[in-house]
């Protein structure tokens, strides 16, 4: 965003505070009618994305400075982007990019990231991965009997958290494409994607592990890379764009998969008679909606009122991937979806992204105990869902509250409808964890 559209954008929130709820028209209960986790747990406007925004054009014109107590309020935000998609309800106003710029700032200033994020930076930058785990033992996941061809077209990205938090999910992807008979290889030398760098402000760190990791891929001949991981996913898919374009095409597993089992070369032919309830990763959802170009003029009608011409397109998150998944879940015989009060683009964050599981743990853990009870709500007995973030927050929330509900990648029930043992993918998960 460069320095006009910043400062045009910050001057124009018009305080409506909409950004606060779910869209009026979609919301269902006054229970679950909420879409930001930082005003639910804060509850004062300064944490809402307007209040953010006012803090941003006070900053701007010197009318506050850096502080520790700004700082905490700027990074207590998961940049969700559920404020961005209800603020385009009515307006025009981006808030998550404003937000994401003024971190940016907040950073040239010495006043941010948090210190423990500023950590797992450091440890991307000497490791290539944010758990400070040795980048010797980042394959260590795989299993023997996985068949990988060098030669593939297909690049399999697995991604800090699959590789070295949530094996069983990188073990599942692996075990669905060879059963489909998709040849894929893995990076030699695979580098965080830069997404937990990006989220804080840090642009320098997060363009070098996206060079890092185009270099390394353009090296190759692959016209595919696929993800299981939605932060990744999102960061190749819209954010890498930004700053340097690629020629091969991004696909998560959930719409790969789901090409699959339509075209018949994935036949999910086990029953699992299952009642689950689907969670939409943001990264998966609004957030993976492309940019569309704009090349127009902003024309001042009169002050702070202004117009596009021609008119600008709205990124409101209707474009995030939501039919992949859903379609999977209704291809698997004998298992129900329950779907929760808030849904794709309006669905509630778990409460990990943007460097929040890091820096305010507690922050996050509550916001995933709110989901969980959405959850619950639907009377369903497994939580669903396709982000190894969202995967281990939820997983928290759940072992936290003792609740009943049990949580599952979608990998592991494509697995399940496979016939396969999940059983022993978790204990191999397990094993070299
Ligand atoms: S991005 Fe999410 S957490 Fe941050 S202000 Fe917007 S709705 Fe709230
Ligand atoms: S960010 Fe958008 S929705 Fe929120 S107060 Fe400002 S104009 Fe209203």
């Amino acid at each position: 965003m460069d320095e006009e559209e910043y400062e045009r954008m910050i001057q124009r929130c018009l305080r409506c505070s909409i950004c606060k709820w779910v869209p009026q028209i979609q919301v269902k209960s006054q229970k679950y009618a909420t879409i930001c986790p930082a005003m639910d747990e804060y509850n004062f406007h300064t944490y809402s994305g307007g209040g953010k925004i006012i803090l941003a054009l006070s900053y701007h014109l010197g009318r506050i400075g850096p502080s520790d107590e700004l700082r905490d309020i700027v990074y207590k935000c998961t940049e969700c982007g559920g404020c961005a998609v209800s603020c385009k309800f009515l307006n025009t106003l981006e808030p998550l990019e404003i937000m994401c710029e003024f971190r940016e700032r907040l950073v040239k200033d010495g006043c941010g990231p948090m210190p423990a994020q500023q950590k797992y930076i450091e440890a991307v930058k000497k490791v290539n991965n944010p758990y400070n785990e040795p980048h010797e033992s980042r394959k260590e996941w795989l299993p023997k009997d996985i068949q990988t061809d060098p030669n593939s077209k297909v690049l399999f990205y697995v991604g800090c958290t699959a590789s070295y938090r949530r094996k069983e999910m990188a073990i599942a992807t692996a075990r669905i494409l060879n059963a489909a008979g998709i040849k894929f290889r893995l990076l030699e030398d695979e580098t965080c994607c830069g997404s937990p760098i990006l989220r804080t402000g840090v642009k320098d760190a997060f363009l070098e592990s996206m060079n890092k990791n185009l270099d390394a891929i353009e090296a190759l001949d692959v016209d595919t890379v696929v993800f299981t991981c939605a932060g990744c996913y999102d960061t190749f898919k819209v954010d890498y764009p930004l700053h340097r374009k690629y020629n091969f095409e991004v696909k998560h597993t959930v719409e790969l998969f789901d090409e699959l089992i339509q075209d018949g070369k994935l036949k999910l032919t086990t029953e699992v008679p299952l009642t689950v309830t689907y969670h939409d990763p943001c990264h998966l959802g609004r957030n993976a909606e492309r940019y569309e170009e704009w090349d127009g003029d902003v024309v001042e009608l009169m002050p702070l009122v202004n117009i596009n011409i021609p008119k600008k397109p709205k990124r409101c998150g209707a474009e995030g991937v939501y039919d992949p998944p859903r379609n999977i879940l209704k291809s698997i015989s004998g298992l129900k979806l329950n779907e929760m009060e808030r849904i794709m683009e309006y669905s509630y964050c778990c409460g990990a992204g943007a460097g929040v599981k890091s820096a305010f743990p507690e922050f996050a853990l509550k916001t995933a105990q709110i989901r969980l009870d959405e959850a619950e709500d639907t009377g369903a007995e497994i939580l669903v869902s396709a982000c190894p973030f969202c995967s281990t927050n939820l997983q928290d929330a759940i072992k936290e509250k003792g609740s009943k509900l049990q949580f599952y990648d979608i990998n592991e029930l494509i697995l399940m409808a496979l016939g396969m043992d999940i059983k022993k993918v978790k204990e191999k998960a397990a094993e070299v964890a």
